[in-house]
């Protein structure tokens, strides 16, 4: 919906509720919004006024609206970022999460040109280093501590508070040279002091993984959680998987975190197997791994759906986990009243080739497709990505690679 044009009430026909912990569930219904956005009447074969605008969701799945806990869009005030609508409500995401584009330096740039225009809802990170991800990784954010500003993040948190969610670290030697774990240490003061969690990035050591899970207390996120790396690997070392066990039953959030080097699927595999899952399924989606080898979360999705994650616990870890790290409320989402914050999508049978950060390729035989995000009375049809390099070519069998 373009300015200036006049709201219209919203008919979702033909939609099976899921993940909204109400009674509804799994039940083909009907779900009318009010040209003000909220949810005016929930039941089978609804009637509806005449100008109001119908989607049919053809029995479809529909949800709290997706979640990404991890994407960068400070777009044109870092190298790295995409814009929100690459990743957003045309991929079925109606709250994006950007992990630490900006700093204190540049946040009020990402609040006024990014964060206010945008129809998805979106909540940030607030980087530990004063410059956030300007020229991401060849102006590292974090090389000393004159990169840190305790008093400006205070002031910066102050203004920003219903944006600002946690306060992000990236903790690998790519940024932090040969530092290592002080800057954790400094972000989990500030955290603390803010009563916000701390994200905080793990990679190549140091810092070691094991010192990071030492340092995070209860709410506080490690991402990247089932990295591949050498030294970084749950895998790879039986007394980190159990420590890591041992953090995420005391209430440390394990979140995926893809990205272009950080999501490995033996890692996830035998993570899972041994009944380890993530807290939060999310992309970190930015300029670098969007078309090769992320694409977008409902694929994400479906890469953790393949290793083993069930149905039910991917969805959640797209909804509820990510909203109970950034306080998001998804109490009684479908009743009368709210305010309509939906995805509607399906499961379709594939045979797609998905690649994970460490190049190892795996076939998805099954496929989240997001058709819409509902956001208010609007409801914007939603795809996943298709990559620009190869083409992804859908035929009646399947998808394959042209
Ligand atoms: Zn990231």
């Amino acid at each position: 919906m373009t300015s200036g044009e006049q709201a219209k009430p919203l008919l979702l026909a033909n939609v099976r509720p899921m993940a909204f912990r109400q009674d509804t569930v799994h039940k083909t219904t009907d779900i009318l919004v009010g040209a003000d956005g909220k949810i005016s009447a929930i039941g089978p074969s609804l009637a509806a006024p005449a100008d109001t605008i119908r989607v049919d969701g053809k029995g479809g799945w529909i949800s709290p609206g997706w979640v990404d806990l991890h994407v960068h869009i400070w777009h044109g005030g870092t190298d790295i970022s995409i814009r929100p609508s690459e990743c957003g409500a045309e991929r079925g995401v109606t709250t994006l999460v950007d992990a630490g584009s900006a700093g204190e330096a540049n946040f009020h740039g990402f609040r006024e040109y990014i964060i206010e225009p945008a129809k998805e809802r979106i909540k940030a990170f607030l980087n530990l280093g004063s410059i956030g991800l300007v020229a991401c990784n060849r102006v590292a954010e974090l090389r000393d501590i004159r990169d840190i500003d305790l008093d400006r993040i205070l002031e910066c948190y102050a203004e920003n508070s219903e944006h600002i969610v946690g306060i992000k670290v990236r903790a690998s030697h790519v940024i932090t040279g040969s530092w290592g774990v002080t800057p954790v240490k400094l972000g989990k003061k500030i955290a603390k002091i803010l009563k916000i969690p701390m994200m905080v990035h793990v990679g190549e050591p140091p810092a070691l993984y094991d010192e990071v899970l030492e340092i995070l207390g209860p709410g506080d996120v490690v991402t990247h959680c089932f990295n591949g790396k050498a030294g970084s690997s749950i895998m790879e070392d039986e007394d980190l998987f159990n420590l890591a066990e041992r953090c995420a039953s005391e209430g440390v959030r394990l979140d995926i975190g893809h990205g272009g080097a950080s999501f490995s699927f033996k890692v996830a595999e035998a993570a899972i197997a041994r009944g380890l899952l993530p807290h939060s399924i999310s992309t970190d989606l930015h300029g670098h791994s969007m078309n090769f080898p992320v694409w977008d979360l409902a694929t994400t999705m479906s890469k953790l759906l393949s290793v083993g994650m069930p149905f039910d616990k991917v969805v959640e870890a797209v909804t509820h986990a990510p909203a109970e790290v950034i306080k998001l409320d998804m109490q009684d989402r479908l009743s009368v009243g709210q305010r309509a914050d939906f995805t509607i999508f399906d499961l379709v049978d594939s045979d797609l080739e998905a690649t994970d950060s460490n190049g190892d390729v795996s076939q998805l035989t099954q496929l989240f497709e997001p058709r819409y995000a509902v956001i208010g009375s609007e409801a914007i049809t939603a795809s996943r990505y298709i990559p620009r390099a190869r083409r992804l070519v859908r035929h009646s069998h399947g998808y394959s690679w042209r």
